[in-house]
C-alpha cells in the first residue's frame, strides 16, 4: 500500500513573505497535480501536543517555542536560535510546525501498523532542528520524532538525507544510538550552512560507524552524485538491514537552487528516486517514509516534488507542463522556462574541472567506507 499524508494546516508553518521556506512550494505541487488531472487523496494527521515534542527536544526549548509563538514575551530567545533571520518569531509557527510533525509521526505509525509500505509525507523534513535549538528554518524535528516512533517499536531505522545541506539535527539526536543509521549527502560544509557533516563525524559509543557523511564538492553533477550515493548506500543498507528507511527529500541540490551549488537536474532526481525505491525493496523490507525538505528554486522544487509524488503513486511522468499552471505561476517561473516537465538538455553551461570534482567525490566515498570497514565486520 502506498499512502500520501497532508493537511491544509501545514500552510500555517509560514515564516513570512520574504522567507525562502515558503508554503507556496507545496501549493504549486498541488495545483500542478490538479492541472494534470492527477488525483490527490491524502490521509490527514491529527494535531499533536507540544508535550509530544519533548520526546525529542529539551522541555524548556519546547516551552519557549510555544510561548513566543503564542505572542508571549520571553527573554534570551537568541540562545534557542529564535528571533534570527533564518528562524524569525511568527505568531502560530509552533502549531504549524506541530501539524507537520504530526504528519511524519502518522507516516511512521502507518508503517508500524502495516497499513502502508510506502508513505510520502507532503511536508516536514525539518532536519536542522536540534534538541534545544531552532536552526536553518526548522523548529521541531519531525524526522527524529518519526524515527523514535519506529525505534520505540523495536525497529532499526536508516535515515537518508538528500537535502543539499547536512542533516545535522537528526544526526545529533541519534549520534550515540545503535538503532539508527544516518546517511547524509550534502554540499561540503566548507561552503554552505550548517558547516558540519564531515567524514569524521561517524557517531559515538554504540552509534559508532553508523553516522555517515559524504560532503560533496561544489558543482558536483548528477553522474558523480549518483555514483557517490550508490557507493555508500548499497553497502551500508546491505549491512545494517533496517526495518524501514526514512528519506528527507529536499530539492535544493537542483542546479538552479539559489542557496547551494550542486548541479542536479530533474532527470537526475528521477534516477535518484528510482534508485532509492529499489534500495527499499532490496534492503529495507519494502518500507519507506519520505518527507519533503529544502528547495528554494520554487519552479524546480515544484517539479521535483511532483515527480516524487508521481513516482511514488506510480503515475506516468508527463512530457509537458499544463499552460494554465505555467500562466498562474508565471511571476515565479519567468517567461523563458519553456513548457517541458523536465529540465532542458544542457540545462546549464559546462562545468570546468568536472573530472577533478568527480575524483575528489570518489576518493571521499572510498575514505568513508575505509573508516567504517573495521566496525562493520
Ligand atoms: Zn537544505
Amino acid at each position: 500500500m502506498r499512502k500520501v499524508i497532508y493537511h491544509p494546516k501545514y500552510k500555517e508553518y509560514d515564516l513570512g513573505p520574504q522567507h525562502p521556506f515558503s508554503p507556496v512550494r507545496v501549493k504549486m505541487v498541488l495545483e500542478l497535480l490538479d492541472s494534470l488531472g492527477i488525483p490527490f487523496n491524502p490521509v490527514q494527521p491529527e494535531l499533536i501536543s507540544a508535550d509530544r515534542l519533548k520526546e525529542i527536544h529539551e522541555p524548556d526549548y519546547v516551552d519557549i517555542v510555544e510561548a513566543v509563538s503564542n505572542g508571549e514575551a520571553a527573554k534570551d530567545i537568541g540562545q534557542y536560535g529564535l528571533g534570527t533571520g533564518d528562524n524569525p518569531v511568527v505568531r502560530g509557527m509552533a502549531e504549524g510546525a506541530r501539524w507537520q510533525c504530526a504528519g511524519s509521526l502518522l507516516g511512521a505509525q502507518l508503517l508500524i501498523n502495516g497499513q502502508a509500505e510506502s508513505v510520502l509525507q507532503m511536508g516536514g523534513g525539518f532536519h536542522h532542528a536540534r534538541r534545544g535549538l531552532a536552526a536553518g528554518f526548522c523548529l521541531y524535528n519531525d524526522l527524529a520524532l518519526a524515527v523514535k516512533t519506529m525505534t520505540d517499536h523495536g525497529w532499526h531505522v536508516a535515515y537518508l538525507d538528500l537535502d543539499v545541506h547536512h542533516g545535522d539535527g537528526v544526526q545529533e539526536i541519534y549520534y550515540t544510538s545503535d538503532k539508527v543509521m544516518t546517511i547524509s549527502l550534502h554540499e561540503s560544509g566548507e561552503y554552505i550552512f550548517p558547516g558540519t557533516g564531515w567524514l569524521h563525524e561517524l557517531g559515538q559509543g554504540m552509534g559508532r560507524s553508523l553516522k555517515l557523511n559524504l560532503p560533496l564538492e561544489p558543482y558536483t553533477e548528477g553522474d558523480s552524485y549518483l555514483e557517490s550515493l550508490r557507493k555508500i548506500t548499497e553497502p551500508a543498507l546491505a549491512w545494517f538491514r533496517p526495518n524501514a528507511l526514512v528519506v528527507q527529500a529536499g530539492a535544493d541540490a537542483h542546479f538552479s537552487d539559489p542557496l547551494a551549488d550542486i548541479m542536479l537536474t530533474t532527470q537526475n532526481y528521477q534516477k535518484i528516486f528510482s534508485y532509492i525505491f529499489s534500495l527499499v525493496e532490496k534492503y529495507c523490507y519494502n518500507r519507506v517514509l519520505i518527507t519533503l525538505g529544502g528547495g528554494y528554486s520554487f519552479f524546480a522544487t515544484a517539479r521535483i516534488w511532483t515527480l516524487l509524488y508521481l513516482m511514488q503513486q506510480r503515475y506516468e511522468i508527463p512530457a509537458e507542463l499544463p499552460g494554465s499552471w505555467l500562466n498562474r505561476w508565471r511571476k515565479i517561473i519567468g517567461t523563458d522556462a519553456g513548457n517541458n516537465f523536465h529540465d532542458r538538455e544542457k540545462a546549464y553551461r559546462k562545468i570546468p574541472r568536472k573530472g577533478d570534482i568527480e575524483r575528489v567525490n570518489q576518493a571521499m566515498a572510498i575514505r568513508l567506507l575505509d573508516a567504517v570497514a573495521g566496525d562493520w565486520l
